[in-house]
């Protein structure tokens, strides 16, 4: 294949392999790491940020497989690979045999009181399609439907939210009470006591 590139797409090629070494090849099918140059972007797709081994779908410049020229997610949950950048409904809400058995486990072992848990579904405001999506203030990262999030407490009523999602790694809410020792509010950036 390199022999159909010109000298300067094998120098970009080249360019590409040392900036981020995993994703040298010119495949469609992409996975985000810390060189990737769109790492620090949003998609264009759906609005959220790009995290650490998302799988993205790529489509490249005029030249053909050398210079991306966007990329997208891969994953149903954000819609941006169907083009409506809209959740997947099936995330609306839990299978009720699903909710069921949670119930059931919550009875025999109630979650803590606090944090106050909250699963945003794919209709919850906080992950509703919108031009800027709500971010977490701790990972910079954007709120995801299926995600557990702790939703400030604050007097003000800011409605922000926080992750705290140990099945996805995700455990910034943990972070922020390690740092602060108190919820600090994303808005007004004062402490609220629990
Ligand atoms: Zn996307
Ligand atoms: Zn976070
Ligand atoms: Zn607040």
């Amino acid at each position: 294949m390199e022999s159909e590139l010109s000298a300067l797409e094998r120098f970009d090629a080249a360019v590409i392999r040392g900036e981020d070494p995993v994703n040298a090849e010119g495949t469609a099918v992409k996975v985000t790491t810390v060189d990737s140059e769109w790492a620090m972007r949003s998609c264009r797709g759906c609005g959220h940020t790009f995290r650490l081994e998302d799988v993205v779908q790529a489509t490249y410049d005029a030249s053909g497989k050398v210079r991306v020229r966007e990329v997208r997610h891969t994953d149903s949950v954000l819609g941006c690979a169907s083009g409506t950048g809209q959740a997947d409904a099936v995330l609306a809400e839990p299978d009720p045999m699903v909710q069921r058995f949670q119930a059931a486990a919550d009875a025999v072992d109630p979650p803590p009181a606090f944090p106050v848990l909250t699963r945003l579904t794919a209709t919850h405001p906080l992950v509703a399609d919108k031009p800027t999506r709500d971010q977490c203030p701790e990972c910079t990262s954007t709120l995801r439907p299926g995600e557990m999030v702790v939703i400030c407490p604050c007097d003000k009523g800011c409605q922000r939210a926080i992750h705290q999602d140990a099945s996805r790694g995700l455990t910034c809410f943990d972070g922020m009470l390690a740092q602060h020792k108190r919820i600090i509010c994303p808005m007004t950036k004062q402490p609220k006591d629990a």
